[in-house]
């Protein structure tokens, strides 16, 4: 039989080669029915009776994990157990049931479906998928409807590759690395919170695959290559042959880079880089310095948002950044203001849905309009400040007037904390993102005004490029080293060198080895990315010399076409790292 290979979405580096364990979960099929009038009060008893003990199972599953390797990640489990308080889900669920007359376990999957559609409209990919979250929370109340037991990973005895419709962050916070190899789903993507959970805990995984449990069986062996994010299925001989090499080198580089946390990320000749996490949650913020960075560059603040019904209060800020603050400190944290697109649907607040939301009331647009959200935010950051190094970033900046506006509501708030006598830090430094093409273009001008750049090279090809960034048929055209975008970031590079400012990127340009030389030679000194990012980088930035990297920046630069730019970036990486290049 020849071997079947199957194409997904990385989800956490790794190799690994076993047999596979098929897991049950798929989504259960329930029956809507209608049901008598009288029996409205039992369904709803029936239905009530499902959320509690879906409570009752998650707080036992919190208790467990307290003591194990996943209790930095009880957030998780907190805000499932949330959303069984949720009014959308819960109080729509009864809703359904005494108006439509519907049977639990109906009333619940159309519940879920309505919120779903909400969620789906949502243009930021990582807001949109904590629509699992409601999907799986929603599962687990409907398998205890109808008494179905879920199988769990804690009763797996043999080491396997867990093959599954889809995973729960629950499920990967209680498996067990020992028995657990990696994992490989049909749904989810890198956003996922699965996804985010396993690339943090170091297991291997692959999502999005579609439908690799229609192709795989208990006891097929299989390898997870979740460098690519394949599963290949009942591999040739040769296959397999070539994926031992292949793991053996992996293993063996993972523990080089192992080496590099603790050292400094240091060129040859002494210039010191500062390496940075990107984090959505709190909790991450642990793992950037367990990974060798120093700080947080980039603190998406979007997550605090979502999931309920209010928008968060100045306390939810201040405390969540505060935890931040101390984790991180003495190394900065850099927190960007609330970035969401012009389609707020599932957000707390009203919002109107816009035809180009990218081009939308989006991030301090949006905040400079709901001046309320955006001084409750400012004011948890300022007193939050006190506790750590905290500074500020304000994302999608396309000019001056902003860049002001926003400082004269800081000096705002400032007053008022003032006035009422709280705590806060005076001196809080403001940067702004370099992600709009018009900010790249006056950078000289918003250096005089602001404490230092980050570039979000994330928007700032999509708007050079005129290429969505979510649309997969022009993502080839996604091209880091455009000579347009390199110009740009030059044109970035030598406004903050007159202003005498740091220049950071925490775009996911960043976070590529490939890039790290030539953005040296260009002039940044901050890179921030995402934390299984920073041992790689911070092996290129160790073996460079500044002069080297000046040197293949202007090379790169003189190129007319990304194609030359790339091929000469690559030689570069093959010439000097040819065992990186490989991995690449
Ligand atoms: C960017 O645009 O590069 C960036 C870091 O911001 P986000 O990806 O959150 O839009
Ligand atoms: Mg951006």
């Amino acid at each position: 039989m020849h071997e079947k290979i199957y194409r997904g979405i990385v989800a956490s580096p790794g190799i690994v080669i076993g047999r596979a364990y098929l897991l049950d979960r798929r989504k259960i099929v329930v029956a809507g029915r209608r049901i008598e009038d009288v029996s409205v009060k039992d369904e709803v008893a029936r239905f009530k009776k499902a959320v509690e003990l879906s409570r009752a199972q998650l707080e036992d599953l919190k208790k467990r994990i307290s003591k194990g390797l996943g209790k930095s990640h009880l957030y998780i489990l907190e805000t499932h157990i949330m959303l069984l308080e949720d009014k959308m889900l819960v109080d729509g669920t009864v809703k359904r049931i005494k108006e439509s007359f519907l049977n639990a376990e109906g009333a619940l999957k159309e519940t879920i479906g309505a919120i779903g559609l909400k969620f789906d409209s949502i243009e930021d990919e990582y807001l949109r998928e904590r629509k699992h979250d409601v999907e799986q929370v929603g599962e687990r109340v409907l398998r205890n409807l109808v008494g179905h037991k879920q199988e769990s990973l804690t009763d797996i005895r043999e080491e396997a590759v867990i093959i599954a419709h889809d995973l729960a962050p629950t499920d990967t916070l209680v498996m067990r690395k020992d028995k657990i190899l990696g994992f490989a789903t049909d749904a989810g993507s890198r956003t996922s919170h699965t996804a985010i959970l396993a690339r943090s805990l170091g297991i291997p995984a692959a999502v999005g695959l579609e439908n690799i449990t229609a192709a795989v069986k208990t006891g097929d062996v299989v390898i997870l290559d979740g460098i690519h994010g394949v599963v290949i299925v009942d591999p040739d001989e040769e296959t397999f042959l070539d994926y031992l090499q292949k793991q053996r080198k992996y293993k063996y580089f993972e523990q080089e880079l192992e080496k590099l946390k603790k050292l400094p990320a240091e060129t040859l000749d002494g210039h010191v880089i500062e390496l940075q996490g990107n984090i959505e949650l709190p909790e991450e913020a642990m793992s950037t310095a367990e990974h060798g960075g120093s700080g947080i560059g980039l603190y998406r603040t979007e997550f605090l948002f979502l999931n309920r019904q209010t928008l968060p209060t100045e306390e939810e800020h201040y405390n969540a950044y505060r935890h931040v603050a101390e984790w991180a400190a003495p190394h900065e944290v850099v927190i960007r203001t609330l970035d969401v697109g012009g389609d707020k649907v599932g957000f707390p607040g009203e919002f109107e849905l816009e035809a180009n939301p990218a081009l939308g009331l989006r991030a301090i647009r949006y905040c400079l309009q709901k001046r309320d959200v955006f001084k409750t935010q400012l004011r948890g950051i300022l007193r939050a400040a006190v506790h750590g190094n905290v500074k500020i970033l304000i994302p999608m900046v396309s000019g001056l007037t902003e860049l002001r506006e926003t400082k004269k509501l800081l000096d705002e708030v400032k007053s008022e904390l003032r006035a009422e006598g709280k705590a806060f830090q005076e001196n809080l430094q403001l940067g702004v993102m370099i992600e709009i093409p018009s900010a790249a273009m006056i950078a000289d001008l918003l250096a005089k005004e602001v404490d230092f750049f980050s570039v979000g090279t994330n928007d700032l090809i999509q708007y050079t490029l005129a290429i969505d960034r979510q649309n997969e048929h022009v993502a080839y055209m996604y091209e880091p080293l455009d000579p347009a975008v390199l110009r740009l970031l030059q044109r970035v590079s030598e406004a903050a060198r007159q202003a005498n400012i740091p220049l950071a990127m925490c775009g996911e340009m960043a976070g590529d080895p490939l890039y790290a030389a030539i953005l040296l030679g260009m002039g940044f000194r901050r890179l921030s990315m995402n934390v299984a990012s920073i041992p790689w980088v911070k092996r290129v930035v160790r073996s460079v010399r500044m002069q080297d990297a000046v040197e293949l920046a202007s090379l790169v630069m003189q190129q007319p076409t990304a194609m030359l730019a790339r091929k000469t970036a690559e030689s570069f990486i093959e010439e000097r790292f040819p065992d990186l290049a490989a991995e690449l």
